[in-house]
């Protein structure tokens, strides 16, 4: 059976790449969401293991220590990690696997995995993301300005990135993210 493709997507906190994430998920049944570890704390609603798997910073540490990480980045404070055992084992199983993670991890993976196909998602303008990001209600407006700032700093390595979706319509951005992953399946020949 043929490997699964893996795939990295990034964007700006608030440009609804977690939502494009979910109906794609629901859509189509070839795709598995890989689960991070982080040291932030849940928000309401979330529950370990189905968003994250919430750590402490000795169990986060100790997870690197021991390898179990494929990477792992500091996010405003906080730590995020790709377990390793649970992408390697879906990509063999032939599952598109995809990584919803910020650009450093981004950065590491196409370093380890040079086949790994990165995409990059932003809201229509700036100020639909600070928008979107008031309006999603989970975060104190500090943070919400860290969040901005730091994407800001994000936007500079969009061209490393293989493929761009402005997100202003969600249907169009599913289909178009289905396309380009299983555009990447029939590629004769990924480097
Ligand atoms: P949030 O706190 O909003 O859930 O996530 C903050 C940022 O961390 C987002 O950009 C998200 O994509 C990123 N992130 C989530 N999981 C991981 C991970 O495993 N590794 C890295 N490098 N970033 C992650």
């Amino acid at each position: 059976m043929n490997k699964g493709v893996l795939t990295v997507v990034s964007g700006f906190s608030g440009s609804g790449k977690g939502t494009i994430m979910k109906a794609l998920l629901k859509k189509y049944d070839n795709y598995a969401l890989s689960i991070s570890a982080t040291t932030r704390s849940p928000r309401e609603g979330e529950r370990n293991g189905r968003e994250y798997f919430f750590k402490t910073k000795e169990e986060f540490q100790r997870l690197i220590e021991e390898d179990q990480l494929i990477e792992y980045a500091q996010y405003v404070e906080n730590y995020y990690g790709t377990p390793r055992e649970y992408v390697e084992r879906c990509l063999d199983d032939g599952k598109d696997v995809i990584l919803e993670i910020e650009v450093q991890g981004a950065r590491k993976v196409k370093e380890k995995i040079p086949e790994a196909v990165l995409i990059f998602v932003t809201p229509p303008s700036a100020e639909e993301l600070r928008a979107r990001l008031v309006g999603r209600g989970t975060e104190s407006m500090e943070v919400i300005e860290s969040r901005l700032s730091r994407a800001n700093e994000e936007a500079v390595v969009m061209p490393d990135y293989d493929y761009l979706l402005v997100n202003d319509d969600l249907e169009q951005c599913v289909e178009a993210m289905h396309g380009i992953i299983q555009a990447e399946r029939c590629k004769m020949r990924r480097n």
